[in-house]
């Protein structure tokens, strides 16, 4: 298997690179809009602890709304089950800042993986903290589950999306008028952009995922019914409006951010990390998810 999977994702990233129509840089946030979209990586880490990467791999990229994973673990770990009675676990047929659905449902989030939802689990972590503490456990759960200290946020651009945050600002102030945040928004929206712009590589994104892995006997960070439960949110909700066709397409629990990268989990046999700045029109990495597409189906690898 090990030399199937280094072969068929150096054939992707080969392939990738001459590809002209590689979708859209996210341009609402000025710092990713300045990202070269000419720009791949593929890395593979499996249960067996063998790692395979190609493309532009020693290249970090804003992971964006990939973290909201992360927070979701460390949120249910604080408050468990109660965090659902604040946001649901409903796909959205939304866009992923969409306001109108938070408007229609009373301020309480379809998901926490759209912003409104993420915004929510963020406020669940900070509870009443200094932000410096939740983002220290945020990134430090990030380092944990990497195995790998050199993890860190890009000051850069979380400023930029603090600066052009309107729509964020937005839904946080929204979700306060309806007693749905528990810390002041401006505190809630810090955090979040912060958190948003952790910066890794896709090696470093592909050992992160490890911990959603393995739903037998869980892992160092989350118990086996969580992990089964976040894979099962990810399928349905990873991708915002594009996430049944991904599901259709990939067939994989995955979660995208504007950055351009794709974690996706093969349960008991591997993490992948795949990015690519150029987004399709729901905001997820263009090329990412074809690469992801060709990978499961050259590999075999599916949830169904
Ligand atoms: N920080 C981004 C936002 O809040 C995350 C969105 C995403 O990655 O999908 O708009």
């Amino acid at each position: 298997m090990d030399q199937s999977i280094q072969s068929c994702i150096d054939h992707i990233a080969k392939d990738m690179r001459r590809r002209e129509d590689r979708g859209q840089v996210a341009a609402y946030i000025p710092e990713l809009a300045r990202v070269d979209p000419n720009q791949f990586a593929i890395s593979v880490t499996t249960a067996h602890g063998d790692c395979f990467d190609a493309g532009d791999v020693h290249t970090g990229f804003s992971a964006q709304s990939i973290t909201k994973v992360f927070t979701l673990a460390i949120a249910l770990g604080r408050s468990g089950d109660q965090l659902w009675h604040r946001v649901g676990k409903e796909p959205s047929g939304n866009a992923f800042n969409s306001i109108v659905q938070l408007e229609k449902e009373n301020g309480r989030p379809r998901n926490p993986f759209v912003n409104a939802g993420a915004i929510v689990t963020t406020d669940e972590v900070l509870a009443g903290r200094a932000p410096k503490q939740a983002l220290a456990e945020i990134v430090g759960f990030v380092r944990a589950a990497a195995e790998d200290s050199d993890i860190h946020i890009n000051e850069n651009v979380a400023q930029s999306e603090l600066a052009h945050g309107d729509r964020n600002f937005a839904l946080a102030h929204f979700l306060a008028a309806h007693d749905n945040l528990r810390n002041a928004p401006e505190m809630t929206l810090g955090t979040y952009f912060h958190q948003c712009a952790i910066e890794l590589t896709t090696r470093q994104l592909a050992l992160a995922g490890r911990f959603l892995m393995n739903a037998k006997t869980g892992s160092k960070l989350v118990s086996p019914s969580r992990v089964r439960r976040m894979n099962a949110l990810m399928l349905t909700c990873g991708h915002y409006d594009g996430s049944g066709d991904f599901a259709y397409r990939v067939g994989l629990p995955a979660k995208s951010g504007v950055g351009g990268g794709i974690l996706a989990i093969v349960p008991g046999i591997a993490s992948i990390a795949v990015w690519s700045p150029g987004l399709d029109r729901n905001g997820n990495s263009k090329l990412g998810t074809e690469a992801l597409e060709r990978l499961a189906h050259e590999m075999e690898w599916s949830v169904f």
